[in-house]
């Protein structure tokens, strides 16, 4: 039985202190809780927190935006994506990356995960039909992507590639920051994220004309935001998907210690693999490029599901919180970021009548089914998940090798 407490916060607001306060307090008495007033648009802590993020990335751009969806969406519409398009998405993924998809106007096609939990770049090929414009590749649960993999096929059928970065604010894929590889990078700063400001996201980008559009996207068109104030364009359809200066200024003093946090989910995720990777009868997620995992997550397969059940049943009565990965969470509750609960995409239903899928633009024939995508099923069925904390010590890393080896061992009638 493990002797330490792992009663933890979460990963995001753990690390909230003193200076989350002061850039708090900060805000409060300069009376500017907008990004563009009173005062010059650059001195907002909105500003400060993109060109913190355009440093970090090395992107010529980035823009602040009120959440992980939001970025999304914004990025699709600023890349003139919409009806009669299609995008592939990863059949494991939070719903907000199919519906923002939807949402934009196009048609999300999804495509089978592998052993890393990250889109198949055999499988992203295989989706391509005439009518792809992107694919959405996903960094879950804090791991990089195949990133040669995916740019290379994208490149070869001229696709816009976007990554989904939500889960993995501060990972990396062959020295590069995720965000930064593709052709735009959407991040979230909600609750459940690497760093939360209650809410909030960004778009980052190399590409001036996509950064332009997002930023008249997400501000009614409104040029009142920043050097490009003289730049003209066409005026369309657009939202507020701003990002307050409350919110910003919380994003802003979490940031500034992204890279250290990290370091020290690495720290510990690799000490820990390093005693598990021998253990017979469990097979390590692929991850693939373990220097750039964010590592607060540690996945491993069973050979079957029923094993996956008892390891996370056992592991459990050593004190060690963990969970299978099924569709469904132990309590019943539907798993969102499984495809076989997007039930409105599954369904080819929009936000009213007028649906992606019945526009007039679009005539390709996308079909779905529960049951499209078995190998994400298969694997996520047979996945034991054990969520990680920046603020394990050794005896919590000892605990949890010690118990992963002894429930091993007694699965396997050692
Ligand atoms: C959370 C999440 C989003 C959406 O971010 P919000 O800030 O909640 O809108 C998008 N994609 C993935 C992979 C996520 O985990």
């Amino acid at each position: 039985m493990s002797s330490t407490n792992w009663n933890f916060g979460l990963i995001s607001t753990s690390e909230f202190g003193d200076l989350e306060t002061e850039y708090l307090t900060k805000v409060m008495k300069k009376k500017r809780v907008y990004r563009y007033t009173p005062g010059p648009v650059d001195a907002s802590e909105a500003f400060k927190l993109e060109q913190l993020y355009a440093n970090l990335l090395g992107v010529n751009h980035c823009l602040a935006v009120s959440s992980g969806t939001s970025a999304l969406v914004t990025a699709l519409i600023a890349a003139k994506i919409g009806p009669g398009d299609e995008v592939i998405v990863p059949a494991y993924t939070s719903i907000a990356t199919p519906s923002a998809v939807a949402l934009a106007g196009a048609v999300p096609v999804i495509a089978e995960i592998d052993d890393t939990l990250t889109l198949d770049p055999k499988k992203f090929e295989a989706a391509i039909t005439p009518h792809t414009k992107a694919v959405i590749t996903v960094h879950m649960r804090g791991v990089p992507c195949q990133m040669d993999e995916i740019l290379r096929i994208a490149r070869k059928y001229d696709l816009l590639v976007i990554e989904d970065v939500a889960q993995a604010n501060g990972g990396s894929y062959r020295g590069q920051p995720l965000g930064s590889i593709g052709d735009v990078g959407c991040f979230s700063f909600g609750q459940h994220k690497i760093v939360t400001a209650g809410e909030g996201g960004l778009v980052a980008t190399d590409n001036q004309e996509i950064h332009l559009r997002a930023s008249a996207y997400h501000d009614h068109t409104f040029v009142d935001w920043g050097p490009n104030r003289e730049h003209t364009y066409e005026k369309f359809a657009s939202q507020n998907y701003r990002l307050s200066e409350v919110h910003a200024a919380i994003a802003l003093a979490q940031s500034q210690r992204l890279q250290s946090l990290v370091s020290r989910f690495q720290n510990i995720k690799k000490d820990i693999v390093e005693r598990i990777r021998d253990i017979e009868g469990i097979t390590l997620q692929r991850i693939p490029d373990p220097a750039g995992d964010t590592s607060y997550s540690l996945v491993f397969f069973m050979p079957d599901s029923d094993l996956a059940t008892r390891f996370t049943e056992l592991l459990g009565q050593e004190g060690i919180p963990c969970l299978t990965m099924r569709d469904h969470y132990p309590s019943g509750l539907p798993d969102r970021h499984v495809y076989t609960n997007w039930h409105f995409i599954l369904n080819k239903l929009g936000t009213s009548a007028a649906t992606p899928w019945n526009s007039e633009n679009y005539d390709g024939n996308v079909s779905y089914s529960a049951r499209m995508c078995p190998v994400t099923l298969d694997l996520l069925n047979r996945g034991v998940s054990i969520p990680l904390h920046q603020d394990m010590t050794v005896g919590h890393c000892n605990d949890l090798v010690r118990a992963v080896r002894k429930v091993a061992a007694k699965l396997a009638g050692r």
